[in-house]
């Protein structure tokens, strides 16, 4: 695995309380130098109830000073009409 620490494998699924509840166990993980972003999406909807998708991204930051970039470590979809979550990257 590229990055460690995350608490999930590429297209796992799992169902999970609430987008609070999901942020808590990702920072729990305590993902190496890892920033966690939320977006919300119109474009993706969830097939199961066409809700809107709530993004979750985990971005860990590369280098240091100018040279610094970030890379998407891992990205997750969170349906907050069903509670589940999965991993998509
Ligand atoms: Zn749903």
């Amino acid at each position: 695995m590229a990055f460690s620490g995350i608490p999930h494998l590429p297209f796992q699924e799992f169902t999970v309380s609430s987008l609070e509840a999901l942020l808590s166990i990702l920072k729990k993980a305590r993902i190496k130098d890892a920033e966690i972003e939320v977006s919300t999406s119109e474009d993706s909807q969830h097939t199961t109830c066409s809700k809107p998708m709530i993004h979750v991204l985990v971005m860990t930051a590369k280098g240091e000073g100018a040279g610094e970039h970030k890379d998407l470590a891992a990205l997750y979809q969170y349906c907050p009409g069903c509670g589940s979550a999965v991993r998509v990257l």
